[in-house]
């Protein structure tokens, strides 16, 4: 493709174009199990260099991969077909910070922490909260719709978009959305770009809505010996209509990972649930808190503790910040793998959903942790295997489908947060039969030539394991 590089460099300049194979190989996998090379890495600094790209691929039919860090879960930017990976990271201006309008535009290469540091002075802050802040990117948090610990109070990223501005599939800059709070008229299409993985356009401007930053906080942790007794008290904590903002829960190998990779000494119980609350006034958040404790007692929750100052609330929540490096070293020859991460359940079936996942994980010769935002019905698994054994794929393949026939039987959906792309594609089209066709004439729509994200979501290949190369050196037979 020496003819099209060379078109590349005109649009960009030849700094931001590589087909180097060290580059092409770093741009080849994400924060999931499977990799695929792209033809060359391209780096736009402006709207019309996108537009331009655009126009080329599509004219050419060649694929274009949005990428903002690559840390998305499921396969989300890796080029099943190769083509041009497009890193949006060089577009990364904060363009405006409206606190009367409780709003500010960026650029989507603006990295979520960044942008929040930005925000601070002026008593704001972005909500949705993902772990992955440090590094992850505006424009990869629309494409994932994602949300984190404090979604439970304060909603995922697709609640605090206002307006974006797409380039579409032809070239075209489109503006969608608005600057205010409310916007009742048509088809809620920026609605619709956020969450669709990079297959319907690319975002290159967002306006976001803020939340003042609380003044007060307090946090707590409970210890329960059967999973079912911090299931019902997640569930009443929810359902007596107190907001925590955040309302997490570790099992027992979430714990034990925790223990074995910090030594921190977390006591050997069933679950723990750390809860928080937040908000302007200080009486109004002890009250709230020590309603929560109430609920955690009433359900045999033990070895409670409550805090407001900040030393003991990060030694409360230390396990459940650490917990996802400690999970990659559960057992010598394990991995930690993100498949079937992060379904979300009806509240009432949280502590069923996680005692079923420990069944599967052992009829299939797997460990699985449960853990996550339980406070939105959230759970987090990661399946910890040994990726060079071929039949290890075929245990985690099989754990994935029972999984989720489950999650389907209980009225689960499923992904919560980290999007679906390639690993998570085949349950989610058997749950979402009755729309992939309406999605399908959506991306045709927008997309006549498939070139945005081609082969995801709906398109995606119907077995995850051979969809990519994986990761890892798999030992055949
Ligand atoms: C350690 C760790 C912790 C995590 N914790 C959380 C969490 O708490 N909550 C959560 O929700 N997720 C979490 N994630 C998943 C991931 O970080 C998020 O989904 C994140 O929003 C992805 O951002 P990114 O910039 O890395 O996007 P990428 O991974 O680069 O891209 C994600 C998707 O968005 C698309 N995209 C990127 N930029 C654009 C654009 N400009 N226009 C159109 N499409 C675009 C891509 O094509 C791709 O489909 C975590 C991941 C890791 C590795």
């Amino acid at each position: 493709m020496k003819s099209d590089i060379g078109m590349l460099k005109a649009i960009v300049g030849e700094s931001d174009v590589s087909d180097e194979l060290a580059d092409l190989y770093v741009y080849s996998s994400d924060a999931s199990v499977h990799q695929a090379l792209p033809s060359v890495v391209v780096r736009p600094k402006t709207i019309e260099e996108v537009q331009q790209v655009m126009r080329y691929a599509n004219g050419n039919r060649v694929p274009v991969i949005a990428r903002g860090a690559g840390s998305g879960m499921s396969g989300h930017a890796v080029p099943i077909d190769g083509g041009i990976v497009l890193d949006m990271k060089r577009m990364n201006r904060i363009l405006e910070i409206k606190p009367e309008d409780i709003l500010c535009k960026v650029e989507v290469g603006v990295v979520n922490d960044e942008l929040n540091r930005v925000l601070k002075p002026y008593g704001f802050f972005f909500p949705p909260t993902p772990s992955s802040g440090n590094i992850c990117t505006i424009g990869g948090m629309i494409g994932t719709n994602a949300s984190g610990n404090r979604a439970v109070k304060y909603g995922a990223t697709r609640d605090s978009v206002l307006g974006l501005k797409v380039v579409l599939a032809n070239g075209d800059l489109v503006k969608l959305g608005s600057n205010t709070r409310t916007d009742a008229s048509g088809y809620q299409l920026a609605r619709l770009m956020v969450g669709s993985e990079g297959t319907l356009g690319i975002v290159v401007e967002a306006t976001l809505l803020l939340s003042p930053l609380p003044k007060y906080r307090a946090m707590g942790i409970a210890n329960f010996d059967k999973l079912e007794d911090a299931g019902r008290a997640i569930s009443d904590i929810i359902s007596t209509g107190i907001t925590p903002s955040m309302l997490e829960l570790m099992d027992s190998v979430a714990i034990t990972a925790v223990n074995r990779a910090l030594n921190l000494g977390l006591p050997d119980v069933a679950a723990i649930v750390i809860f928080e609350c937040d908000g302007m006034v200080k009486e109004s958040v002890g009250h709230d808190i020590a309603n929560i404790r109430k609920t955690c007692e009433r359900h045999n929750g033990s070895g409670i503790t409550v805090s407001d100052d900040p030393k003991e609330m990060a030694r409360i929540y230390e396990g459940r910040k650490k917990l996802f490096p400690s999970l990659s070293r559960y057992g010598e020859g394990l991995v930690s793998t993100p498949l079937a991460d992060d379904m979300a359940v009806p509240m009432s079936k949280i502590a069923d959903c996680v005692q079923e996942i420990h069944k599967v994980a052992k009829r299939n010769n797997v460990i699985m942790s449960a853990y996550g935002h339980c406070g939105s019905g959230l759970i987090h698994t990661k399946i910890m295997m040994d990726p060079t054994k071929e039949s290890q794929w075929e245990d985690a393949k099989r754990a994935v489908t029972e999984i989720y026939e489950y999650v389907y039987k209980i009225g689960g959906t499923t992904s919560g947060e980290h999007g679906i792309a390639l690993s998570k594609a085949p349950s989610w089209k058997v749950e979402k039969k009755d729309s992939l066709e309406m999605m399908r004439a959506i991306k045709r729509a927008l997309d006549p030539h498939n070139i945005l994200n081609p082969h995801k979501l709906m398109d995606a290949p119907d077995d995850w394991t051979k969809a990519t190369a994986l990761r890892y050196n798999v030992r055949r037979g």
